[in-house]
């Protein structure tokens, strides 16, 4: 167990009203010891744990600055071991020169996490609670706040031991049958572990099939606004991004020329690609041509086509509505407070021509059989009157997305859901050693045949907690983290 004492400025790097230097480690109490020195006049060994303490850090004889300095002894802080932290004055220089004077009296600067790693590695938190830390300082919604505090509350982690639980009984079960066969019975075995294996398949596919939401609430959905000239592009865009309600942060686009935009909808993101091409007041697709289109589109959860429903439909709408995912698409019907004159069936007959020439061919689609049939009637465009001009339309707009993506659901309270790659990865391995498990119950094979499938499906869940994992991806975790967490 590595013991030795990190430092790290706990807040952010800009002057604020007050700054935190962290110190945690076997010495943090004697290095604060060296440079704190204490208006009581005690020394900080001898103050009781869970004590603030105020007093002037000392870079040799001279003074630093005036703060107050919070002592807590392991193993009751968050890391378990003696922490240290110096409430000073916030300023980037004050800061930095408090942490250099720490630094040069016994403790090291800490890696990025390596607070939370401690936690972790001390048996404070297990990996699903590290990473909901990570992602509860990083979430840009009302959503994903929720949904990590759901994991930091340990939802997940207790529905991964219940289902490791359920795992290793059984495993458990078949090696002492067969170590003593003459009073443990495998008789009725394999029905029960069946039952068992498929209640087990259905919480991993549950569990798999919210990882899509977990990444829409944490990241956002991706949105491509399109249209032709003209349809009310960036009217409705400036409805969206209007007046009181949206924040709006500009962050580089994931490649050079483009510029995305994060407008916050009720508790969710959407992430608008491409903006730059609608604020000039040109169509994305004219702007940027028909591949870069393409590429903005491929990135999209949700594609908003938008309509001027006061002039008949063109060639440029009919390119445009190829170039779409039906079942990703809202069609806004914009500019209602004109007369109209297209209306949502001319469009939807595009649409579904659109899908009859290709979807259907490629999918041998045969109106016989309901599933495809159903499929099939899945891939038809939301759609919406709105009037961006009149503001008209963005409440319908706002409820169609929850119901579209989360079911109507964006309260995540009673839910578990998986928002990291690797717990999605892992649950992924887990799933596919259950269904070997099943596999080798319908072929009826002999226990130790399926009790390394067992044992994989357990292993894998026990990656998601932590209680299986290497040092490399421990360290590869909770690099992504910042300084001084
Ligand atoms: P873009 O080229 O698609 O970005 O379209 P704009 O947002 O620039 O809108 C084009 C024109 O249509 C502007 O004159 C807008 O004021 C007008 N417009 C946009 N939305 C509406 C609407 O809902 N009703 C009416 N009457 N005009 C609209």
């Amino acid at each position: 167990m590595i013991t030795d004492t990190i430092a790290a400025i706990a807040t952010a790097l800009s002057p604020s009203g007050i700054g935190i230097i962290r110190i945690s480690g076997e010495e943090a109490f004697e290095v604060a010891n060296r440079i704190f020195k204490a208006k009581s006049g005690k020394s900080i060994l001898e103050m009781a744990s869970h004590t603030v303490h105020y007093g002037h850090i000392y870079d040799g004889d001279e003074i630093i600055d005036e703060v107050m300095v919070l002592l807590m002894k392991a193993p009751n802080s968050f890391t378990m071991e003696d922490t240290v932290e110096i409430d000073c004055h916030g300023g980037v220089y004050v800061m930095n020169r408090i942490l250099q004077t720490v630094l040069k009296n016994g403790a090291r600067l800490s890696e990025p996490g390596e607070f939370t790693k401690r936690a972790f590695l001390n048996g404070r938190i297990d990996l699903t609670k590290a990473e909901a830390i990570m992602d509860l300082i990083q979430s840009k919604n009302e959503a994903a706040r929720k949904n990590s505090m759901t994991h930091l509350k340990g939802d997940l982690y207790r529905k991964i031991k219940a289902l490791r639980e359920d795992i290793i009984y059984e495993i458990a079960f078949i090696e002492s049958a067969l170590d003593d066969p003459e009073h443990i019975s495998l008789d009725g075995f394999h029905e029960r572990l069946s039952g068992k294996s498929v209640n087990i398949i259905k919480e991993i596919e549950k569990l798999l099939n919210s990882a899509d939401n977990g990444r829409l609430i944490k990241e956002g959905i991706n949105t491509v606004i399109v249209g032709k000239p003209n349809a009310g592009k960036s009217s409705f865009l400036n409805l969206l991004l209007g007046e009181d309600r949206a924040i709006v942060t500009d962050i580089a686009g994931t490649t050079r020329d483009t510029l995305e935009e994060s407008v916050y909808l009720d508790g969710m993101t959407l992430n608008l690609i491409d903006t730059a091409g609608i604020r000039d007041t040109e169509d994305v697709v004219e702007k940027i041509g028909v591949n870069k289109a393409k590429e903005a589109l491929e990135k999209a959860d949700l594609m908003v086509y938008i309509v001027d429903s006061s002039v008949e439909l063109d060639e440029n709408d009919k390119e445009i509505i190829d170039l779409l995912d039906n079942s990703k698409t809202i069609v806004l019907l914009n500019k209602s407070d004109l007369d109209v004159v297209v209306d949502e069936e001319g469009i939807r007959k595009i649409f579904e021509r659109k899908n009859s020439n290709s979807d259907l061919e490629s999918d041998n689609f045969n109106s016989e059989d309901n599933n495809l049939k159903n499929d099939y009637d899945v891939k038809v465009p939301n759609f919406l009157t709105i009037s961006a001009k009149e503001k008209e339309g963005l409440d319908a707009f706002t409820s169609l997305i929850k119901e579209k993506f989360f079911s109507g659901q964006i309260s995540f309270d009673d839910e578990v859901t998986i928002s990291s790659l690797r717990q999605k990865e892992a649950l992924s391995s887990a799933l596919q050693s259950m269904k070997m498990v099943q596999q080798s119950l319908e072929d009826d094979m002999p226990e130790d045949f399926y009790s390394i499938d067992l044992m994989n499906a357990y292993a894998c869940l026990g990656e998601i907690i932590g209680e299986e994992v290497g040092e490399d991806l421990v360290n590869e975790i909770f690099s992504k983290f910042c300084m001084g967490k």
